[in-house]
């Protein structure tokens, strides 16, 4: 099952789906290019959760075959490689030494990924108080959350107050009246709008004072005894153009002056998210990481000692999980003139495949011979994948080449991690969130 915000974890991989060299799983240590105290950390964190370590000769897709061979796997299940996190982190902090990345939890709250990442250090964007309580139920401290939602309920805000939330965001006047009356002590960070016009989600429309509002949002917060402590924004999720990145912290800078001459003590740049590693898409880090190095060498040098920070989501949880299904329905017709197939999955949009209608993701698949390198017979055929509602929009693919496949055969879709589960209905009485997450970690010597 999909681990629950707050249930404990127990996640015990059984004997039959033990591979080559798992006898003798070796756990994490400074080998593996963490200092020594983050290995001893991570080590602990993952043997807490009983992640399943494979070895080098070993891999998701092996793992996923011991899965099905054993017999009664579900009808779709997914394989959470917890080392493309841990690779993740070691490519940020390689690549952007000044910026602490601060997850955010909406894209994947998977506690065993949050575990990981608060283990390795990181901090946590967190926008309900069901997502504070989930991190802080992994012994993470409020001074490691960002409250990074602009526009939050009353008694939300009192929650915040009651665990000691100490940075939140804004971007509106009204806010700053429910903050005064629930936590005037918060610093404040005033979210402002600086797009990726090409990004893959726009988040400006909705989000970020424009360039106007700045000093009228400074002064209400002074007007109401309240400290502004930094500037935050979201270029879009899914972002295309790394030049929007140094753009955007030039503008930061612009805001930060206007608040430092208004006398608030700013200390904190908060870089936001849409970071993708390029994937499915979207700016690379290494673009990515260059422009805003030399952004914030240029606008925040290191000697003017603001704390600079992050919220990635989609980097850090795209690229573990990996979904397999099972062909549970097929049908075979005639369309225009082709011969064409017609397959059901069970998992679909309103599952985890809802990013198609959300993140506007354009998921990949392939047909999962139960034997490495077998080959389905016959040509290629234009397939339509359904999912398992009843609803005419539950269809996944259209026109994608597959070669012919029986029922019970599989598909893999790989990249599955960020905003998928998380969205998840029960529509139809599918529940998405009952689908068993089997954890590994890959790389093992
Ligand atoms: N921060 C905020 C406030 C967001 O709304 C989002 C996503 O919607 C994120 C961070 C994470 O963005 P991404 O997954 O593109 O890194």
């Amino acid at each position: 099952m999909a681990p629950d915000a707050t249930a404990p974890l127990a996640l015990t991989i059984p004997d039959a789906l033990t591979g080559p060299g798992a006898k003798k799983p070796k756990l994490i240590d400074s080998s593996d290019g963490l200092g020594s105290d983050a290995a001893f950390r991570v080590a602990s964190a993952l043997s807490s959760l009983n992640v399943q370590r494979l070895c080098a000769a070993d891999s998701v897709d092996a793992f996923a075959r011991r899965v099905i061979a054993r017999g009664d796997a579900p009808e779709h299940f997914y394989v959470f490689d917890l080392a493309a996190v841990l690779e993740r982190w070691r490519v940020w902090t390689t690549s952007l030494p000044r910026v602490t990345p601060f997850y955010a939890v909406k894209c994947n709250p998977d506690r065993a990924m949050l575990t990981l990442l608060a283990s390795l250090g990181t901090g946590f964007d967190c926008a309900s108080p069901a997502e504070i309580e989930l991190v802080r139920s992994l012994g993470v401290g409020p001074e490691r959350i960002i409250y990074a939602h602009c526009c939050k309920m009353q008694a939300d805000i009192a929650h915040a107050a009651g665990v000691g939330i100490q940075l939140t965001t804004y971007d509106t006047e009204a806010e700053l009246d429910k903050i005064a009356k629930g936590h005037p002590d918060v610093g404040l960070v005033l979210r402002i709008r600086a797009d990726d016009v090409a990004a893959r989600c726009n988040l400006g429309d909705k989000y970020g004072s424009e360039e106007q509002e700045w000093e009228p949002l400074l002064a209400a917060a002074k007007a109401r005894g309240l400290s502004v402590v930094g500037i935050s924004f979201h270029v879009g999720s899914g972002a295309t153009n790394p030049a929007a990145f140094p753009i955007a912290v030039a503008k930061a800078r612009e805001a930060f002056n206007m608040a430092q001459a208004m006398g608030f003590n700013m200390r904190v740049l908060d870089l936001g998210g849409g970071y993708s590693g390029n994937l499915t898409g979207g700016v690379t880090m290494a673009a990515v990481a260059a422009a805003l190095n030399s952004a914030l060498e240029e606008h925040f040098p290191a000697a003017e000692g603001v704390r600079v920070i992050a919220e990635p989501g989609r980097y850090f949880a795209e690229p573990g999980m990996t979904l397999y299904t099972r062909v549970f329905g097929k049908r075979v017709r005639e369309r225009a003139g082709q011969d064409s197939r017609y397959y059901w999955v069970a998992d679909g949009v309103y599952g985890s495949m809802n990013c198609l209608i959300y993140d506007h993701a354009v998921l990949a698949v392939r047909h999962f011979p139960e034997q490495e390198g077998a080959v389905a017979p016959g040509p290629l055929l234009p397939t339509t994948i359904y999912g398992p509602t009843c609803d005419g929009m539950d269809t996944l693919m259209r026109g994608c080449p597959l070669p012919e496949l029986q029922l019970g055969d599989w598909l893999q879709w790989p990249s599955m991690g960020a905003y998928t589960l998380a969205a998840g209905s029960a529509f139809n009485g599918f529940d998405s969130q009952a689908v068993d997450v089997h954890y590994v970690f890959t790389g093992a010597q």
